[in-house]
Protein backbone atom coordinates (compact mmCIF):
# COMPACT_ATOMS: atom_id res chain seq x y z
CA UNK A 1 0.00 0.00 0.00
CA UNK A 2 1.01 3.43 -0.90
CA UNK A 3 1.82 5.96 2.40
CA UNK A 4 2.39 9.55 2.17
CA UNK A 5 4.71 11.34 4.87
CA UNK A 6 5.05 14.70 5.60
CA UNK A 7 8.15 15.47 7.02
CA UNK A 8 9.39 18.60 8.77
CA UNK A 9 12.53 19.11 9.51
CA UNK A 10 12.21 20.98 13.16
CA UNK A 11 16.26 21.32 13.64
CA UNK A 12 18.75 19.95 12.03
CA UNK A 13 18.66 17.16 13.74
CA UNK A 14 15.25 16.53 14.38
CA UNK A 15 12.19 16.09 12.14
CA UNK A 16 8.79 14.99 12.81
CA UNK A 17 6.59 12.85 10.50
CA UNK A 18 2.90 12.27 10.02
CA UNK A 19 1.13 10.44 7.52
CA UNK A 20 -0.96 12.13 5.06
CA UNK A 21 -4.35 11.24 3.64
CA UNK A 22 -4.37 14.02 1.22
CA UNK A 23 -2.65 16.85 -0.11
CA UNK A 24 -5.43 19.99 -0.28
CA UNK A 25 -3.61 22.77 -1.15
CA UNK A 26 -0.23 23.65 -2.05
CA UNK A 27 1.14 27.47 -3.19
CA UNK A 28 3.83 30.22 -3.22
CA UNK A 29 2.39 33.08 -1.58
CA UNK A 30 4.04 36.53 -1.67
CA UNK A 31 5.67 35.57 1.59
CA UNK A 32 6.05 31.89 2.22
CA UNK A 33 4.90 28.61 0.87
CA UNK A 34 1.36 27.33 2.59
CA UNK A 35 0.42 23.94 2.18
CA UNK A 36 -2.58 22.14 3.59
CA UNK A 37 -3.01 18.33 4.53
CA UNK A 38 -5.05 15.72 5.92
CA UNK A 39 -3.28 13.63 8.45
CA UNK A 40 -4.14 10.51 9.81
CA UNK A 41 -3.32 11.22 13.40
CA UNK A 42 -3.68 15.38 13.95
CA UNK A 43 -6.89 16.49 11.53
CA UNK A 44 -6.03 18.97 8.85
CA UNK A 45 -2.79 20.90 8.89
CA UNK A 46 -1.75 24.44 8.20
CA UNK A 47 2.09 24.55 6.91
CA UNK A 48 3.98 27.67 6.35
CA UNK A 49 8.08 26.84 5.14
CA UNK A 50 7.73 23.35 6.35
CA UNK A 51 7.16 24.38 9.59
CA UNK A 52 3.74 22.91 11.07
CA UNK A 53 1.49 25.67 12.14
CA UNK A 54 -1.98 24.40 13.12
CA UNK A 55 -3.92 21.09 13.39
CA UNK A 56 -7.13 20.16 13.79
CA UNK A 57 -6.43 18.42 16.78
CA UNK A 58 -3.85 19.76 19.03
CA UNK A 59 -4.44 23.62 18.08
CA UNK A 60 -6.98 24.13 21.18
CA UNK A 61 -3.78 23.59 23.53
CA UNK A 62 -2.21 26.51 21.34
CA UNK A 63 -4.97 28.64 20.95
CA UNK A 64 -6.59 28.78 24.50
CA UNK A 65 -3.29 28.99 26.25
CA UNK A 66 -1.84 32.35 23.98
CA UNK A 67 -5.22 33.69 24.54
CA UNK A 68 -7.32 33.24 27.93
CA UNK A 69 -3.19 33.41 30.14
CA UNK A 70 -3.05 37.11 29.16
CA UNK A 71 -6.95 37.74 29.05
CA UNK A 72 -7.41 36.58 32.71
CA UNK A 73 -4.29 38.34 34.11
CA UNK A 74 -5.55 41.47 32.66
CA UNK A 75 -8.22 43.03 34.97
CA UNK A 76 -10.86 44.10 31.84
CA UNK A 77 -9.73 43.44 28.73
CA UNK A 78 -11.32 45.62 26.15
CA UNK A 79 -9.04 46.40 23.06
CA UNK A 80 -6.71 43.45 21.84
CA UNK A 81 -4.65 43.02 19.06
CA UNK A 82 -3.27 40.00 17.23
CA UNK A 83 -0.36 39.96 15.36
CA UNK A 84 0.21 36.80 13.34
CA UNK A 85 -2.47 34.00 13.72
CA UNK A 86 -4.25 34.30 10.30
CA UNK A 87 -5.69 30.71 10.65
CA UNK A 88 -8.54 32.75 13.31
CA UNK A 89 -8.00 30.05 16.36
CA UNK A 90 -6.66 33.11 18.44
CA UNK A 91 -9.42 35.16 17.53
CA UNK A 92 -12.11 32.52 18.58
CA UNK A 93 -10.98 32.38 21.86
CA UNK A 94 -10.24 36.06 22.21
CA UNK A 95 -13.80 36.62 21.50
CA UNK A 96 -15.12 34.50 24.13
CA UNK A 97 -14.39 36.76 26.69
CA UNK A 98 -17.44 38.94 27.04
CA UNK A 99 -15.49 42.07 28.04
CA UNK A 100 -13.77 42.37 24.66
CA UNK A 101 -15.53 45.34 22.21
CA UNK A 102 -12.70 44.93 19.61
CA UNK A 103 -10.09 42.40 18.35
CA UNK A 104 -7.51 43.59 15.69
CA UNK A 105 -6.06 40.68 13.65
CA UNK A 106 -2.82 41.95 11.99
CA UNK A 107 -1.49 38.87 9.39
CA UNK A 108 0.84 39.86 6.86
CA UNK A 109 -0.14 37.03 4.52
CA UNK A 110 -3.80 37.91 3.32
CA UNK A 111 -3.22 33.51 1.64
CA UNK A 112 -3.05 32.47 5.19
CA UNK A 113 -6.29 33.98 6.16
CA UNK A 114 -8.30 32.62 2.57
CA UNK A 115 -6.68 29.57 2.93
CA UNK A 116 -8.40 29.07 6.19
CA UNK A 117 -11.76 30.70 5.52
CA UNK A 118 -11.47 27.64 2.94
CA UNK A 119 -10.15 24.83 4.86
CA UNK A 120 -10.32 25.66 8.36
CA UNK A 121 -14.10 27.11 8.96
CA UNK A 122 -14.09 25.87 12.50
CA UNK A 123 -10.93 28.39 13.24
CA UNK A 124 -11.54 31.15 10.70
CA UNK A 125 -15.52 31.49 11.40
CA UNK A 126 -14.74 33.93 14.00
CA UNK A 127 -12.85 36.37 11.16
CA UNK A 128 -15.99 37.40 10.23
CA UNK A 129 -17.99 38.10 13.71
CA UNK A 130 -18.70 42.24 14.04
CA UNK A 131 -15.94 42.72 16.74
CA UNK A 132 -13.36 40.76 14.30
CA UNK A 133 -11.25 43.70 12.46
CA UNK A 134 -8.41 42.50 9.93
CA UNK A 135 -5.61 44.47 8.85
CA UNK A 136 -3.13 42.87 5.97
CA UNK A 137 -0.21 44.35 6.93
CA UNK A 138 3.40 43.98 8.73
CA UNK A 139 2.70 43.49 12.83
CA UNK A 140 5.91 45.50 12.89
CA UNK A 141 5.15 48.53 11.36
CA UNK A 142 1.15 48.17 12.67
CA UNK A 143 2.34 47.88 16.01
CA UNK A 144 4.69 51.03 15.86
CA UNK A 145 1.27 53.29 15.48
CA UNK A 146 -1.19 51.60 17.78
CA UNK A 147 -2.29 52.68 21.01
CA UNK A 148 -4.80 52.16 24.12
CA UNK A 149 -4.88 48.53 23.86
CA UNK A 150 -5.39 46.31 26.56
CA UNK A 151 -3.53 43.09 25.24
CA UNK A 152 -1.44 42.54 22.58
CA UNK A 153 -0.68 38.80 21.70
CA UNK A 154 1.92 37.59 18.82
CA UNK A 155 0.63 34.14 17.29
CA UNK A 156 3.92 34.52 15.05
CA UNK A 157 5.85 32.25 12.67
CA UNK A 158 8.90 31.18 13.77
CA UNK A 159 11.35 33.60 14.04
CA UNK A 160 12.88 33.79 10.01
CA UNK A 161 11.65 35.20 7.10
CA UNK A 162 8.81 38.54 8.13
CA UNK A 163 8.54 37.07 11.68
CA UNK A 164 12.49 37.98 12.38
CA UNK A 165 12.10 41.81 13.85
CA UNK A 166 8.98 40.04 16.10
CA UNK A 167 11.34 38.76 18.20
CA UNK A 168 13.71 41.66 18.94
CA UNK A 169 13.84 44.06 21.83
CA UNK A 170 12.58 47.43 19.75
CA UNK A 171 9.15 45.45 19.15
CA UNK A 172 8.51 44.87 22.56
CA UNK A 173 9.25 48.31 23.30
CA UNK A 174 6.39 49.14 20.53
CA UNK A 175 4.11 46.80 21.89
CA UNK A 176 4.47 48.43 25.54
CA UNK A 177 3.99 52.11 23.89
CA UNK A 178 1.00 50.68 22.15
CA UNK A 179 -0.61 49.16 25.56
CA UNK A 180 -2.22 50.99 28.02
CA UNK A 181 -1.08 51.47 32.18
CA UNK A 182 -2.24 47.86 32.58
CA UNK A 183 -1.53 46.34 29.27
CA UNK A 184 -0.31 42.87 29.12
CA UNK A 185 1.50 41.42 26.24
CA UNK A 186 2.12 37.61 25.54
CA UNK A 187 4.46 35.89 22.85
CA UNK A 188 4.52 32.26 21.73
CA UNK A 189 8.46 31.65 22.14
CA UNK A 190 8.83 27.87 21.37
CA UNK A 191 10.44 24.96 22.90
CA UNK A 192 12.47 24.98 26.12
CA UNK A 193 14.32 21.83 24.36
CA UNK A 194 14.94 22.94 21.00
CA UNK A 195 15.47 26.24 20.88
CA UNK A 196 16.56 27.91 24.60
CA UNK A 197 18.01 30.20 22.79
CA UNK A 198 15.11 31.52 21.40
CA UNK A 199 13.43 31.60 24.94
CA UNK A 200 16.32 33.38 26.23
CA UNK A 201 16.09 36.27 22.95
CA UNK A 202 12.30 36.69 23.61
CA UNK A 203 12.84 36.89 27.66
CA UNK A 204 15.79 39.33 27.82
CA UNK A 205 14.02 41.25 24.72
CA UNK A 206 10.62 41.73 26.68
CA UNK A 207 12.88 42.71 29.71
CA UNK A 208 13.68 45.69 28.26
CA UNK A 209 9.82 46.92 27.84
CA UNK A 210 7.94 45.52 31.02
CA UNK A 211 8.30 45.41 34.77
CA UNK A 212 6.63 42.39 34.92
CA UNK A 213 7.97 38.71 32.77
CA UNK A 214 6.96 35.65 32.98
CA UNK A 215 7.24 32.59 31.29
CA UNK A 216 4.73 29.66 30.76
CA UNK A 217 4.55 26.20 29.20
CA UNK A 218 1.78 23.86 27.64
CA UNK A 219 2.28 20.35 25.47
CA UNK A 220 1.66 20.85 21.88
CA UNK A 221 2.28 17.75 20.12
CA UNK A 222 3.03 18.82 16.73
CA UNK A 223 5.33 21.55 17.89
CA UNK A 224 9.13 20.90 18.27
CA UNK A 225 9.75 18.72 20.92
CA UNK A 226 5.62 18.78 22.23
CA UNK A 227 6.50 20.86 25.25
CA UNK A 228 6.18 24.74 23.90
CA UNK A 229 6.90 28.17 25.74
CA UNK A 230 4.97 31.23 26.15
CA UNK A 231 6.19 34.58 27.18
CA UNK A 232 3.75 37.09 29.01
CA UNK A 233 4.93 40.67 29.68
CA UNK A 234 3.20 43.23 31.90
CA UNK A 235 3.04 46.58 32.67
CA UNK A 236 1.02 46.12 36.04
CA UNK A 237 -1.36 43.21 36.53
CA UNK A 238 0.45 39.85 38.15
CA UNK A 239 -0.10 36.68 37.07
CA UNK A 240 -1.57 35.57 40.28
CA UNK A 241 -4.88 33.79 41.81
CA UNK A 242 -8.04 34.42 39.39
CA UNK A 243 -10.50 36.11 40.36
CA UNK A 244 -13.30 33.47 40.57
CA UNK A 245 -16.01 35.04 38.87
CA UNK A 246 -14.52 35.70 35.76
CA UNK A 247 -14.51 32.68 33.84
CA UNK A 248 -14.64 31.60 30.50
CA UNK A 249 -15.91 28.87 28.34
CA UNK A 250 -16.55 26.36 26.40
CA UNK A 251 -12.51 25.64 26.99
CA UNK A 252 -10.68 21.93 26.63
CA UNK A 253 -7.42 22.75 27.70
CA UNK A 254 -6.95 26.07 29.80
CA UNK A 255 -8.74 25.56 33.52
CA UNK A 256 -7.96 28.27 36.29
CA UNK A 257 -5.61 24.97 37.81
CA UNK A 258 -4.25 24.73 34.60
CA UNK A 259 -3.29 28.40 33.76
CA UNK A 260 -1.90 28.60 37.83
CA UNK A 261 0.42 25.79 37.19
CA UNK A 262 1.72 26.58 33.81
CA UNK A 263 3.71 29.34 35.74
CA UNK A 264 5.38 26.90 37.28
CA UNK A 265 8.90 25.84 35.67
CA UNK A 266 10.96 22.80 35.62
CA UNK A 267 14.67 23.97 37.07
CA UNK A 268 16.22 23.70 33.48
CA UNK A 269 13.41 26.10 32.20
CA UNK A 270 14.15 28.32 34.94
CA UNK A 271 17.81 28.02 34.20
CA UNK A 272 17.09 29.79 31.70
CA UNK A 273 15.74 32.84 32.50
CA UNK A 274 18.59 34.09 34.93
N1 LIG B 1 0.16 28.95 15.80
C1 LIG B 1 1.28 29.07 14.97
C2 LIG B 1 2.62 28.74 15.58
O1 LIG B 1 2.89 29.05 16.73
O2 LIG B 1 3.45 28.14 14.90
C3 LIG B 1 1.30 30.39 14.32
C4 LIG B 1 0.13 30.47 13.40
S1 LIG B 1 -0.09 31.85 12.43
C5 LIG B 1 -0.60 30.99 10.97
C6 LIG B 1 1.45 32.65 12.14
C7 LIG B 1 1.26 33.80 11.16
O3 LIG B 1 2.18 34.85 11.43
C8 LIG B 1 1.47 33.41 9.71
O4 LIG B 1 0.24 33.36 9.05
C9 LIG B 1 2.39 34.52 9.15
O5 LIG B 1 2.00 34.98 7.88
C10 LIG B 1 2.24 35.61 10.22
N2 LIG B 1 3.35 36.57 10.31
C11 LIG B 1 4.68 36.31 10.25
N3 LIG B 1 5.38 37.46 10.34
C12 LIG B 1 4.46 38.47 10.47
C13 LIG B 1 4.57 39.89 10.60
N4 LIG B 1 5.75 40.51 10.61
N5 LIG B 1 3.42 40.60 10.72
C14 LIG B 1 2.21 39.98 10.71
N6 LIG B 1 2.05 38.64 10.57
C15 LIG B 1 3.17 37.90 10.46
Amino acid sequence: MLEVWFTEQQTASVRLGLRVDAILAKQKTPYQELVVADTTAYGRMLVLDGAVQTTTVDEFVYHEMLTHVPLMVHPNPRQVAIVGGGDGGAVREVLKHGSVDAVHLVEIDQRVVEAARCYFPALSESLSHPKAHLHFTDGLQWVREARNFDVVMIDSTDPIGPAIGLFQPEFYQSVAQALGPEGVMVAQSESPFLQPAVIQTVVRGMRTAFPVVRLYLAAVPTYPSGLWSFTLGSKGPLPGPLDPRRVVTPTRYWTPAVHTAAFVLPRFVEDLLV
